[in-house]
C-alpha cells in the first residue's frame, strides 16, 4: 500500500486542537518550513458535528477566519442549522476531503472533539455499508454480507435434531417468552441454541431469552453459526484506512475545568445570547414535528443552546435566572469533556492499539498524547515542538519517540488495560457455567459468568453452604457404600470435584 498519512487531532473541548492543528498545517505549507518533506501542504479536516453548521461562530467555537492562517478547513460551517448530518454522511464527505488532499499532494489532518466520528472515518466497518457513494478503493474493507444458503454442517446439525427440538426451530416464537413467567419455554430456546451452536449457547444465560431467540433467528436467517460469523469477523481484524499518526492534546481535568468555566463568561461577552435568539428564530424553518425546544437535530443539539433557550423563554427572567442558565451550561461543558476523554480511553485508544497487532512496524498507527495542562511557554516546549517533530519523523518514515516518554500525563492516560475487542475474545470472555451445587431443578440450571464472576460465586455464603450440605450428604452416603479405610481420601475428592465444575460443564 502507498504511504496514504492522514494525522488526527483528538481531545476534548477547550484544550487547543484547532490551534495545533493549524500550527502544523502552517509550518508543513510554508516554504522556509521546519519540516522537510516531500508533503507541500496541508488540508484541515473539521471533526467537530457542531462546526459543520454555518453561522454561530462563537456558540461552536469555530476559529476565526482571521487565525486560519489560508490553511483550508473543510467541512466546517457548511450546514443549514436546522440540517440534519449524520455520522455515516460525514465519514464519506471526510474520505473525499482526505482523497483531495493526498491528490495534491498534501497530508490530510483531522481535528475536532467528535471523537467517534475520527473513528469512523479512521477504521472502516458496518456503519459503511450503506453508503453508496464512498469511493471504491475503500469498499475492499466492508465485510461481506452473510450468505442465505445454508451449509451441509448446519443443514446436517438440524436434520438431527430430536424432532421437539425440530418442531421449535420451525416455529419460533415471535417474542421471547419470559424465563420468570415461562421458564420451561424460555429453557427449551435456550437446549435447541446449545445443539446448534454451543459456543453461542454458552456465553447467555438460558433466562437472556431475548438474546438467545436472536441468536437463533441468525442461524434461521443466515444458515450459518453465529459462532462461525464472529470467528470470521476477528479473521479480519480491522486494519486503518490510512496511516495514522494520532495526537490526543490533553490537559488535567483540575486545571481544565476552570478554563471551561471562563470560556462560557467569555462566549457570553462576545455575543452568545444573540446568537441563541437567532437560532431560536431558524425554528420556523425546522423540519416539520420539531421546535426549538426539540434538542434533538442540527445545530440544536449543541451545548449552550439548550440552556440558554430555556431561559430565553421565560417570560419574566431575572438575573438569577440568567446564573442558573449559565451554571447549567458550564456543568454541561464539564460533563461533555469528561465524557470526551472516556471515549479516548475506551473506544479509540483500544482500537488504534487493537489494529497494531500483527502489523508491520511501518503500517503501526502512532498515537501522541501532548500534555496542555500549562499554556503560556509551555505550548511551545511541551505541545508544538513535539507534535512538529513527530510529524517530520512521521511523514519521513524516520525512528519515532516512545509515545510514554513524552511526559508524564502522556504515561498515565495512554496506558489502558488492554480490553479485548475481538470478537472471538468477547465471546470466549462472556462465558457462562452452569454451578451444580446451586441448581435444585436441571431444567432451571443456575448460571454465572466465567472469570470474576464465577470466583465471586464460589465465595457466597448461599453456595458454600449448598456445597457443605452436598459434601457432608456425600460423605454420609459414602460411608454407607465405602470402607473406613478410604474414607481419609473423601475430602480431597470431593472438593475437587466442586472446582471441576466448570471444567466439567464446558467439555460436556
Ligand atoms: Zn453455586
Amino acid at each position: 500500500m502507498a504511504f496514504r498519512p492522514l494525522i488526527a487531532i483528538c481531545g476534548t473541548t477547550g484544550v487547543g486542537k484547532s490551534k495545533l492543528a493549524i500550527e502544523i498545517a502552517h509550518t508543513l505549507s510554508s516554504t522556509a518550513s521546519e519540516i522537510k518533506t516531500s508533503w507541500t501542504g496541508a488540508k484541515i479536516i473539521n471533526a467537530d458535528a457542531m462546526q459543520v453548521y454555518a453561522g454561530m461562530d462563537i456558540l461552536t467555537n469555530k476559529v476565526p477566519l482571521a487565525e486560519r492562517q489560508g490553511i483550508d478547513h473543510l467541512l466546517m460551517g457548511f450546514k443549514l442549522p436546522t440540517e440534519q448530518y449524520v455520522v455515516g454522511e460525514w465519514v464519506r464527505d471526510a474520505l473525499n476531503a482526505v482523497q483531495e488532499a493526498h491528490t495534491q499532494n498534501q497530508v490530510p489532518i483531522v481535528v475536532g472533539g467528535t471523537s467517534y466520528w475520527i473513528q469512523h472515518l479512521l477504521f472502516p466497518d458496518r456503519l459503511v455499508r450503506d453508503m453508496t457513494s464512498i469511493p471504491a478503493s475503500d469498499q475492499t474493507d466492508i465485510h461481506p454480507s452473510s450468505s442465505v444458503s445454508i451449509s451441509d454442517d448446519m443443514a446436517k446439525a438440524i436434520t438431527s435434531l430430536a424432532p421437539d427440538l425440530l418442531d421449535l426451530f420451525h416455529s419460533l416464537p415471535d417474542s421471547a417468552p419470559s424465563a420468570d413467567a415461562d421458564p420451561e419455554a424460555a429453557y427449551a430456546l435456550y437446549n435447541l441454541l446449545k445443539v446448534l451452536d454451543v459456543a453461542v449457547a454458552e456465553r447467555w444465560h438460558w433466562k437472556d431469552s431475548r438474546k438467545v431467540l436472536r441468536s437463533l433467528r441468525i442461524i434461521q436467517d443466515t444458515g450459518r453459526r453465529p459462532s462461525e460469523m464472529i470467528e470470521q469477523q476477528s479473521q479480519n481484524r480491522v486494519k486503518p484506512r490510512f496511516n495514522t499518526l494520532c495526537f490526543w492534546v490533553y490537559a488535567k481535568p483540575d486545571i481544565l475545568k476552570p478554563r471551561l468555566d471562563s470560556r462560557v463568561d467569555m462566549m457570553v461577552k462576545q455575543g452568545l445570547l444573540d446568537e441563541v435568539r437567532v437560532l431560536q428564530k431558524l425554528t420556523a424553518s425546522a423540519p416539520e414535528g420539531k421546535s426549538g425546544s426539540d434538542y434533538t437535530f442540527g445545530m440544536f443539539q449543541s451545548i449552550g443552546y439548550r440552556e440558554l433557550h430555556r431561559y430565553l423563554t421565560l417570560s419574566s427572567p431575572t438575573d438569577r435566572d440568567f446564573d442558573n442558565a449559565l451554571n447549567r451550561m458550564k456543568i454541561s461543558t464539564r460533563q461533555y469533556a469528561k465524557s470526551q476523554t472516556s471515549w479516548l480511553r475506551n473506544k479509540l485508544l483500544p482500537a488504534l492499539y487493537n489494529s497494531n497487532m500483527d502489523c508491520d512496524e511501518k503500517n503501526k498507527s502512532r498515537t501522541y498524547l501532548l500534555d496542555a495542562t500549562e499554556l503560556g511557554d509551555k505550548w511551545e516546549t511541551n505541545v508544538r515542538r513535539p507534535a512538529i517533530n513527530i510529524t517530520q519523523g512521521f511523514l519521513n518514515d524516520d525512528p519515532l519517540p516512545d509515545p510514554l516518554s513524552l511526559s508524564e500525563a502522556a504515561n498515565m492516560m495512554l496506558q489502558i488495560e488492554q480490553k479485548a475487542t475481538d470478537p472471538k475474545e468477547v465471546l470466549k470472555a462472556r462465558r457462562k457455567v452452569h454451578c451444580d451445587v446451586c441448581t435444585m431443578d436441571p431444567d432451571q440450571p443456575v448460571m454465572v459468568e466465567a472469570g470474576k464472576e464465577w470466583d465471586l460465586h464460589l465465595k457466597t455464603r448461599a453456595h458454600r453452604r449448598r456445597a457443605n450440605k452436598k459434601d457432608q450428604s456425600s460423605r454420609i452416603q459414602f460411608h454407607r457404600e465405602n470402607s473406613k479405610e478410604r474414607d481419609s481420601n473423601c475430602t480431597t475428592n470431593s472438593s475437587e470435584s466442586e472446582i471441576d465444575v466448570s471444567t466439567d460443564v464446558l467439555t460436556r
